[in-house]
């Protein structure tokens, strides 16, 4: 039985480490060879879709081999000794997960989300002509000849205020009294502003000329009705929200964020705000994926943490299903035997575990758990970041309808010494600044995956690519840049 969670055929087998390109840094296609795309009307693809419960209680007769990380009833948990290049398992990964359907949002709520139908103008933008002034609506012809000198004199027979409708028509020698906003009454084609006129008795005099059409904001001048106002796949932020009012919105048809489920694992581990007894140590993955969650835009709500229970943790998985698009675990995916998340998934095939060739992050679990996608973490701080940056963060936002899942990468001149095993992609923690011109990365410490305050004093990982043991300083570099340059405070 297979798991549906095969590569490509040609992927299969061992795998030396293939030459790299230069600007190959992944190991293979690099990342703008993924498809570039998800399109919001995408159907939600399961490409790893678990098997049945039927299909688990009776086998087929005849299997295939299974492929060297395929899970298979009856294996024990231990998982192959191949590893996986990165760029694969990301495309995997990001083929197996779906584009959320569609849910219509209040405005506010839409922020950020992507919209996933055209949203066309019903009426004019805006819907009347209106004035741009306070002052007089009159005809342009009328005050054609006005001067200081030899000012012109109209009859006021009305006025309007803004959201009221005219009282008056203008029409010879006439004038309509307006403020700022207010409709523009039939019969005028022009204001004069209030700063060009003066009041006499029950008229006005009007000291300048207007051209036809000054200080009037025509019907339709920002957009015409049936015109598109915002296109699918756009996402929303403050200028849409805007015109989408204007146009009369209160809610739009989007992708939604994912609601993520945390979950830590560990029977040392210890919320931040209790004592620690000598030997535990204070769950940090939960909070640095919440963060990362939030971060991308997504809705993480915290599972807590899990004993090294196999029954305790499906219990809290699957109870957490019905608030959860998503899960998340840290810890317990390698091969101790206090290996929860691989004991609690991997005999139903619900979960796939294998190793990554990278650098930190090597074993990793991903599946379906009731068809919901389920990332099981190694356990090791920067482990959990790494990984959740490489893989699951571009995972959520395809989820959420957005194309642009990647992060941003600059190429930058190595400061120190960078280098890892020469199997593996390595992401090295490096605080990036640009100097004079270039782009300049420096290590913020040593490789080691429990260090965690290597991860807070960089904004970017530097992507050493398999086949090269060390990057000597002043080579030059791709890094992924994951927070804003501007972040710093
Ligand atoms: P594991 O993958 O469960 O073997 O964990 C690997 C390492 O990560 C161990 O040193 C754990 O104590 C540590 N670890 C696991 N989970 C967490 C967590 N939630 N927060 C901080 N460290 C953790
Ligand atoms: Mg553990």
């Amino acid at each position: 039985m297979t798991t549906g969670f095969e590569l490509p055929e040609e992927q299969e087998g061992p795998k030396e480490p293939a030459p790299v390109a230069p600007d190959d840094v992944w190991g293979a296609p690099p990342p703008s060879d993924l498809p570039p795309a998800y399109p919001p009307e995408e159907e939600a693809p399961v490409a790893g879709a678990p098997p049945t419960q039927a299909e688990l209680a009776s086998p087929p007769a005849s299997v295939s081999a299974p492929l060297p990380w395929e899970s298979t009833e009856g294996v024990e948990p231990g998982g192959p000794e191949e590893l996986r290049p990165v760029d694969l398992v990301r495309k995997w990964i990001l083929d197996s997960v779906p584009v959320l359907q569609p849910i219509e949002l209040p405005l506010q709520e839409a922020q950020g989300c992507v919209l996933a139908a055209d949203i066309v103008a019903q009426l004019d933008l805006p819907p009347f002509s209106s004035s741009g002034m306070d002052g007089f609506a009159v005809r342009a012809n009328d005050v054609a000849e006005a001067t200081p000198q030899n000012p012109r004199q109209l009859r006021i027979v009305g006025r309007v205020a803004a959201g009221q409708q005219p009282d008056a028509t203008v029409g010879l020698d006439e004038a309509v009294r307006i403020a700022t906003g207010a409709p523009v009454p039939a019969g005028a084609d022009a204001i004069v502003p209030v700063e060009q006129t003066s009041l006499q008795g029950e008229g006005v005099l009007v000291l300048a000329p207007v051209k036809e059409g000054a200080f009037i904001r025509p019907a339709g001048q920002d957009v015409k009705a049936g015109g598109l106002l915002v296109p699918r796949g756009r996402r929303i932020a403050a200028p849409e929200l805007g015109l989408l009012a204007s146009a009369g919105f209160s809610s739009l048809l989007v992708h939604p964020r994912p609601r993520v489920a945390v979950i830590s694992t560990g029977d040392e581990l210890v919320e931040p705000g209790r004592p620690a007894s000598f030997g535990l140590i204070r769950d940090s993955n939960s909070f640095t994926l919440f963060g990362g969650v939030r971060d991308a835009g997504a809705e993480p709500f915290l599972g807590g943490i899990v004993r090294d229970d196999v029954d305790q943790l499906r219990e809290t998985v699957l109870g957490l299903a019905i608030r959860a698009d998503c899960f998340i675990s840290s810890g317990g995916v390698s091969v101790g035997e206090r290996d929860v998340v691989k004991k609690a998934f991997f005999r139903r095939a619900e979960i796939d575990f294998y190793k990554v060739a990278m650098q930190p992050g090597m074993p990793q679990g991903f599946g379906m758990i009731e068809g919901k996608p389920y990332w099981g973490l190694p356990g090791n701080p920067v482990s959990v970041f790494v990984s959740f940056e490489v893989f699951i963060r571009p995972a959520l936002l395809k989820m959420m309808g957005r194309h642009d899942i990647l992060r941003p990468e600059v190429t930058a001149v190595l400061e120190t010494d960078v280098g890892g095993p020469k199997e593996k992609t390595v992401f090295a923690r490096v605080r990036v600044t640009r100097l004079g011109g270039e782009w300049h990365a420096a290590s913020t410490g040593p490789g080691q995956s429990n260090l965690i305050s290597t991860v807070a004093k960089a904004n970017g990982l530097a992507v050493i690519p398999p086949g090269t043991e060390t990057m000597p300083a002043g080579t030059k570099v791709r890094v992924m840049l994951f927070r804003a340059l501007e972040d710093d405070g």
